[in-house]
């Protein structure tokens, strides 16, 4: 059977961009969580729900089929949103759904039945610390505010996703980690027996190799 590797951390510190490499590398199936969350916002806000309301977000839930292909598509109810769910305001609102305990235990069920079979990577916020508690491997991934800022401006642009400036974007990632970080459920922070990588200044492929080293013992342990 195939481990799971848990990488959380907090906003555009790089953790899907590492897990998808990562992945490929390895033949394992990276699921991006928040990827979820911003489907739940991105309903609310068309449908006119609150983002309080959580009981009205969680009816809504019940009934949405969140589907993440393993070539990182993301599609609601059929439809692609792929794109649509990366849009600034869509961010801020996941941030603000995330915070409500039933939609949290809506889709952490839904996520730990999609690892059962093992070998994935799965990123987000309680990766470690709830979805994924006796993940093999498990990574606390950080970098400095104004990396995080620059990478997703370049990210925006390279995928065409509508974009504020550098400013803006640091100001919603200031904003979003200390909500994510202040909630009362399952607030982001490092697992006991995560491995902390400050990603500031390595380069995509060193922080993989990084991570690959401290899961390989574990995935020839499997095979043998
Ligand atoms: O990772 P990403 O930035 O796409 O996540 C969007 C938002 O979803 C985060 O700011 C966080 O509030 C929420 N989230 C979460 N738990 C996860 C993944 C994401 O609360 N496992």
């Amino acid at each position: 059977m195939k481990i799971n590797i848990a990488i959380d951390g907090p906003s555009a510190a790089g953790k899907s961009t590492i897990a998808k490499k990562l992945g490929e590398k390895l033949g394992y199936v990276h699921l991006d969580t928040g990827a979820m969350y911003r489907c739940t916002a991105l309903k609310c806000v068309r449908n006119n729900v609150a983002l309080d309301d959580e009981e009205a977000v969680c009816r809504m839930l019940a009934d949405t089929e969140i589907v993440l292909t393993p070539e990182g598509g993301v599609f609601m109810d059929g439809e692609d949103v792929s794109t649509a769910i990366r849009q600034d305001e869509i961010s801020m609102a996941a941030s603000k759904v995330s915070a409500l305990k039933n939609v949290r235990s809506d889709l952490v069920a839904r996520q730990q039945e999609m690892a059962k079979a093992g070998g994935f990577i799965m990123d987000g916020r309680d990766i470690g610390t709830v979805v994924l508690k006796d993940a093999e491997v498990k990574i606390f991934m950080t970098a400095s505010p104004e990396a995080r800022a620059e990478r997703r401006y370049r990210q925006n642009i390279e995928k065409g996703i509508p974009t504020s400036d550098i400013a803006t974007i640091a100001e919603e990632i200031r904003q979003r980690d200390y909500d994510d970080t202040h909630r009362a459920n399952s607030p982001l922070r490092k697992a006991d027996d995560a491995i902390e990588i400050d990603t500031s200044d390595l380069t995509i492929d060193e922080v993989v190799s990084r991570i690959y080293s401290l899961a390989e013992p574990f995935i020839s342990r499997e095979e043998n």
